[in-house]
């Protein structure tokens, strides 16, 4: 399920209800204390957060954790922050779910990209400047692979980029961007805890927001967005 990326009023009714009728609820560091006030005290939350940089359990124990309460007959939510269709390792646990004979549904959430946009009013497509958004993650599954930077460079002439999971990596990024012939005024934001009532927005371009971004103070999580259409901040 997905929990949206910060204001509880970002959740679907049908996620809002399946909350109610849960009996056990696995939940990761993304999603917003809003969200969990909303679950009813009978229900049993437990957190099995993954946090970048910090101590997590691994994925394929919470993937363990799902089956085996599901298989002593408790109705389980897996609650994730945005969408669990957007960098969720949805697939890994619904494969466990599939091999173990369990039925399960996939309820959306708003991907963050999506509520960052509404909450900072910087479209992710708009006619003049932006015929598309990529959403790419910053973090490979093997640490040294690196993204297609020619191809990401090459698409930010008419596209929006969106990175998850990069603000520590956005100096390297935008160093990249640059190295694969990317102009050094092209726009950029740091959307910084989105949708939550920390929110704070760096705007400035890929030559300008590295530094930006070290006197911000950012606490993370936090999205990059690149592309011509930041100018067009509502
Ligand atoms: N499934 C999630 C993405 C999970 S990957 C979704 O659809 O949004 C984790 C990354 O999402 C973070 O590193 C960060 O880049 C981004 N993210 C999640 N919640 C965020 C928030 N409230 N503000 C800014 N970025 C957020």
């Amino acid at each position: 399920m997905g929990a949206g990326p910060g204001d509880a009023e970002l959740l679907t009714l049908k996620a809002y209800r399946l909350l109610q009728e849960a009996d056990v609820v696995l939940f990761d560091w993304l999603v917003d204390e809003s969200v969990l006030a909303l679950i009813p005290r009978q229900v049993n939350k437990e957190f099995v957060g993954k946090r970048s940089g910090k101590h997590s359990m691994p994925q394929h124990e919470i993937t363990q954790r799902m089956v085996y309460l599901a298989q002593q007959g408790k109705c389980v939510v897996r609650l994730k922050g945005g969408d669990p269709a957007v960098f969720a390792r949805t697939v890994e646990e619904t494969d466990a779910l599939t091999a173990a004979n369990i039925p399960f549904a996939i309820v959306p959430g708003i991907t963050t990209a999506s509520g960052a946009s509404a909450y900072t009013g910087i479209p992710l497509t708009e006619r003049e400047c932006a015929q598309g958004v990529r959403l790419i993650t910053a973090h490979q599954k093997n640490a040294d692979a690196e993204p297609n930077w020619s191809l990401i460079a090459h698409s930010l002439q008419n596209e929006t980029v969106v990175f998850y999971m990069g603000l520590k990596k956005l100096p390297m990024i935008c160093n990249a961007l640059q190295a694969h012939g990317v102009p050094l005024t092209l726009p950029c934001a740091v959307v910084d805890r989105a949708c939550c009532p920390e929110q704070k927005l760096i705007t400035g371009t890929v030559s300008s927001i590295p530094d930006q971004a070290l006197h911000a103070d950012l606490q993370g999580p936090a999205l990059l967005i690149f592309g011509h259409g930041v100018w067009k901040k509502q």
